[in-house]
């Protein structure tokens, strides 16, 4: 089977700059034939959002701040005027207060904690039921998550609280929208340099250590991820839902350092 998007519409959520893995996903979906809406969050970073949007051949940017329900409303309504229906969705938004994802877990506030929780995991919730009325002929819906949601990463701290219930809405959102043909799964993604990557204390050593111990002695790039993208929102993987699926060079697999770290 060719890998084709040709004649499918979907909506990019959470490209900030050309190091997002939005972005990469974007250029595979684009690259497959896919026509792209994209969101961006705020004035500032909708200057950067629409020459990147151009170069994929979209005029189609619309502002949105998960924070606010009634610009997600928005954003649905101006999909729904536009095209009438959706057949893809990425949600690559995540946020924490950086002065949290340091230190201690326990020490994280409960303004934080919430406030963590309803960008980075409920919005995902919200945006999938709205998005999946659009999906008349069904369906696929992709979100981004990593590794702190299942094993303890330094400073990770309340993001891996918040991955894990991402992960865990993928799978009850599989569930419910499965009957009408729209999948829902996740990418679990070795670190990559991004604005919201850097916002973790020692982003730098722990991607070093991801490069150094992963079996394929390297993190992904925004294209490998980009290519996973397009086979979860293809019809490539027209079997599959509610699975949470690693682009991490295998790190995820391993418990101890490698042998050359190990002896060092
Ligand atoms: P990024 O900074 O390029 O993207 C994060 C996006 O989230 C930005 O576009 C930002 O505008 C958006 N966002 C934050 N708060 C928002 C809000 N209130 N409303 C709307 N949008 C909002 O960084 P990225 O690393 O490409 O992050 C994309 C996703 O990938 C996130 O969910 C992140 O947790 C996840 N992820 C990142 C890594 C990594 O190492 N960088 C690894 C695994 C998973």
């Amino acid at each position: 089977m060719v890998v084709s998007m040709q004649g499918k519409r979907g909506l990019i959520m959470g490209v900030a700059n050309n190091h997002s893995i939005a972005w990469g996903i974007s250029k595979a979906l684009a690259g497959a034939g896919a026509e792209l809406a994209f969101t961006y969050q705020g004035e500032a970073l909708g200057k950067r959002v629409k020459p990147l949007a151009a170069e994929l051949g979209s005029d189609f940017i619309l502002p949105c701040d998960v924070e606010d329900l009634s610009s997600v409303d928005q954003t649905i309504a101006a999909l729904k005027e536009r095209w009438g229906k959706l057949d893809f969705l990425v949600h690559a938004i995540g946020f924490s207060d950086k002065n949290e994802l340091k230190g201690l877990y326990a020490d994280t506030t409960r303004d934080n904690f919430t406030r963590t929780m309803v960008i980075s995991c409920f919005s995902f919730t919200e945006i999938t039921k709205r998005a999946a009325d659009l999906m008349s002929d069904g369906g696929s819906v992709l979100t981004l998550t990593y590794g702190g949601s299942t094993r303890v990463i330094p400073n990770y701290n309340v993001m891996g609280v918040a991955k894990a219930a991402l992960e865990a809405s993928t799978r009850y959102l599989a569930a419910d929208y499965g009957p009408r043909g729209i999948r829902v799964n996740a990418i679990s993604a070795g670190p990559v340099r991004t604005l919201a990557g850097a916002g973790i204390s020692d982003a730098r050593a722990i991607l070093s250590w991801n490069q150094k111990n992963a079996p394929l002695r390297r993190t992904p790039t925004i294209d490998d991820i980009g290519g996973s993208a397009l086979y979860l929102l293809s019809d490539l993987s027209a079997g599959v839902t509610g699975e949470v699926h690693y682009v991490d060079g295998g790190y995820n697999i391993t418990s101890l350092p490698t042998l050359e770290v190990l002896r060092n």
